[in-house]
């Protein structure tokens, strides 16, 4: 289903503050549906899943999304998780295909001026931070300020993540977490390189996404 001026209003209506549309490809259902979302007056992210189909449209998704009032992009590198993971052979973006994605965007954020940052972190290791002075660069906080709750009220710590915490419907976010606090630490200790653990390089990475493809 695509949002529609209407639609977004009931949900404006209904207590919704913020939208987050994924934006693909450039396609008018969903330049429609960020014109919609932004027309209500509310925040707006287009949430843009970079893949090995749509790295080099970075630029032109950047600045459609600007174009129909966004107020911010983001971009999500790949994660073979979920279904994902069943296609990941077409969709993993090689380290040089993700360096072009980001020197698109970057140039695209800097011609329209939108805010443009990394949704899933691109690590240090993986790209040179200061060559796109446009784009923020994240760290991952699952599990400390990021938290995923699913529609059945399932807390867990990141939408990767498969392990339930518990329920908000059943039990309070403070009981949960002092509860499954082991479990909450061991996932933020977790990382996927051993590189990480004697990483030299400056900067607050904390491993980057834990499910994402690693490049060092
Ligand atoms: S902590 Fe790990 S992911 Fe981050 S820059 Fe260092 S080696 Fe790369
Ligand atoms: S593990 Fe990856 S997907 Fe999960 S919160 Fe961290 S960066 Fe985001």
């Amino acid at each position: 289903m695509f949002l529609t001026k209407s639609l977004a209003g009931s949900l404006v209506s209904a207590g919704i503050e913020h939208f987050d549309i994924g934006f693909t490809k450039p396609d008018s259902r969903v330049k429609l549906a960020v014109a919609a979302a932004a027309g209500t007056g509310c925040s707006v992210t287009a949430s843009v899943c970079v893949h090995n189909g749509n790295y080099g449209e970075t630029g032109t998704l950047t600045k459609m999304a600007a174009a129909m009032g966004a107020d911010a992009v983001a971009l999500n590198r790949f994660v073979p998780t979920g279904r994902g993971r069943k296609n990941q052979k077409n969709l993993l973006l090689k380290k040089q295909d993700l360096l072009t994605a980001l020197e698109l965007a970057n140039q695209a954020a800097g011609d329209s001026g939108i805010f443009v940052y990394t949704g899933i972190p691109v690590e240090p290791c993986t790209a040179q931070w200061e060559l796109f002075p446009e784009i923020t660069f994240s760290t991952c906080h699952c599990g400390e300020v990021k938290w995923a709750i699913d529609t059945a009220g399932n807390l867990r710590t990141c939408e990767q993540n498969p392990e339930i915490l518990g329920n908000l419907l059943t039990d309070s976010f403070r009981k949960i977490v002092e509860r499954t606090e082991d479990s909450i630490g061991r996932f933020r200790q977790w990382r996927n390189s051993e590189n990480c653990f004697s990483c030299s390089l400056p900067g607050e990475c904390t491993g980057g996404c834990r499910f994402a493809e690693q490049y060092h």
